[in-house]
């Protein structure tokens, strides 16, 4: 569904108007384009004494061909008074150890807060505080979510701001991450805390040899794949270089044909919750490719109600499609070994089921489980190598949400940092980027992809 308001807001004469009357103002976003550079201009990189990310990101900023600025060096326009623009103001804040030496962050924030492009991307680095060598080493490092969540309200522009936590020892193993937050990808993902840890042992978060192509050779389940966010994430892993197995039920069989079609992938026609699904499933993929190397929980469903008003059906549809026949699925390909080391396990949850939602005690609560399914895989699966993620998408124009009162569409759409919905190849990007053999450091993390929603933030 087209955002009148938007494309209104972005011509001219309605840019001057909505200006004046104060109201949202939603950027024309930066995504990528094949063919786009990682960040169209330099990046200024600084960091506190100590650090340890500085030295690893700077050399792979190098190595990506990236123009980078010294904060120490970069000086302002003689005339202007003005600093010169950059794409993305990458800090390493790991070697801050208590909250005294947080004073770095203003200093620096405060210097080069004007000094960035629309779409610009913030980037700050730090010690998960779990990992710290001490509580008030702890402290300062916790304190960083409410910097850069700040900013990501503060900056406006379409700018993207994130935390990223670095295990010691995972400094290698943040290539990929870096890329996709500095990138077009990543441009409806803003205020997330993302923790990067070393990949579990014998697999690895090594650079791909194409990074236009980083799943080639790959095999990719995307459930619910028939329209919406399903065809979309479908066609970035294809796009990626992976061999995609698009599923949806018999009755979506028609559209399901076309994405495949359209992406050189299978179509598989099945319903999710049919007692014998998890065994079909786990045939195709035993009989076809051998394995599954990626597998994109995607389908999901709504029958919103009060629960005061909800029949049993509604909650027992929603639960079983969004939650109970994923780990059904789970726990036979996992028993039958078709999920190798290296696998990727990413589950679709929503901000719904991090906030809550009038009307949806059903659709949140599954979605809550999904973030739950995340944690409590996270270490269990760890052991055979494979990584669990999930992202939780805030409003994204579907035919989901076109289905949705026009107020509370409204709202939906202006109550976030971008002033907008997100598109579903937002969340298709964001998927990509942890389904990828680079990203063998995420594992736990639920990264919404919601544009800064208000909501449960
Ligand atoms: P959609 O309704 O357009 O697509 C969902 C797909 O899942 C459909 O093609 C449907 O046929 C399929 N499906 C449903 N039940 C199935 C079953 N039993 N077996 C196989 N396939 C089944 O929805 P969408 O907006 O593209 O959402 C995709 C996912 O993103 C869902 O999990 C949804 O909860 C989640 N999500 C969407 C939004 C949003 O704003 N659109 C926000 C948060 C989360």
């Amino acid at each position: 569904m087209s955002d009148r308001y938007a494309s209104f807001a972005n011509s001219v004469a309605g840019h001057a108007l909505i200006k004046r009357l104060g109201l949202p103002d939603p950027p024309r976003l930066r995504r990528y384009r094949p063919g786009d550079p990682l960040v169209p201009g330099p990046v200024l990189l600084d960091g506190a004494p100590g650090g340890r990310l500085r030295e690893p990101v700077g050399k792979l900023l190098a190595a990506a061909g990236i123009e980078q600025r010294d904060a120490e060096t970069v000086t302002a326009d003689p005339t202007t008074g003005r600093m010169p623009l950059n794409s993305a103001l990458v800090y390493d804040a790991s070697g801050i150890t208590d909250s005294t030496g947080l004073r770095a962050l203003y200093d620096f924030f405060h210097a080069q807060a004007r000094a960035l492009h629309p779409s610009g991307r913030v980037i700050v680095f730090g010690t998960p505080p779990e990992a710290a060598g001490s509580p008030r080493e702890a402290v300062a490092q916790r304190a960083l979510e409410g910097l850069t969540r700040s900013i990501g309200k503060e900056f406006g522009r379409g700018t993207t701001a994130q935390l990223v936590y670095v295990h010691p020892g995972a400094e290698s193993a943040v290539e990929s991450t870096l890329r996709f937050l500095l990138s077009g990808r990543s441009a409806y993902v803003s205020g997330q805390v993302v923790r990067v840890g070393v990949p579990p042992a014998g697999t690895s978060a090594a650079p791909p040899a194409d990074w236009l192509r980083p799943l080639d050779g790959r095999v990719a389940l995307v459930t619910g794949a028939a329209r919406g966010i399903g065809a979309a994430i479908a066609e970035v892993l294809a796009r990626d270089g992976a061999r995609v197995v698009v599923l949806d039920v018999p009755a979506a069989g028609e559209a399901l044909a076309g994405v495949a079609n359209s992406i050189g992938g299978t179509a598989l026609q099945l319903d999710l919750t049919a007692a014998d699904a998890p065994a079909r499933l786990a045939d195709h993929f035993a009989e076809r490719h051998g394995r599954v190397d990626v597998v994109v929980h995607n389908a999901g469903i709504t029958r919103d109600k009060t629960i005061a008003k909800m029949d049993a059906a509604r909650w027992d549809s929603v639960l079983d499609v969004n939650l109970s026949s994923q780990e059904r699925i789970n726990d036979v390909l996992l028993e039958r070994d078709l999920i190798p080391a290296g696998g990727r396990l990413i589950g679709v949850s929503s901000i719904a089921g991090i906030a809550g939602n009038r009307g949806q005690t059903n659709y949140a609560t599954s979605k809550a489980g999904v973030i739950g399914l995340v944690q409590s895989m996270a270490l269990v699966l760890a052991e055979r190598g494979i990584t669990v993620n999930a992202v939780a998408p805030g409003f994204i124009e579907t035919r989901m949400t076109a289905r949705m009162p026009v107020l509370i569409r409204e709202a939906g759409r202006r109550m976030n940092s971008m002033s907008q919905g997100g598109l579903p190849i937002d969340v298709a990007e964001t998927i990509a980027w942890l389904a990828a053999p680079a990203s063998g450091g995420l594992t736990g993390n639920i990264v919404r992809v919601c544009g800064q929603s208000l909501l449960g933030a």
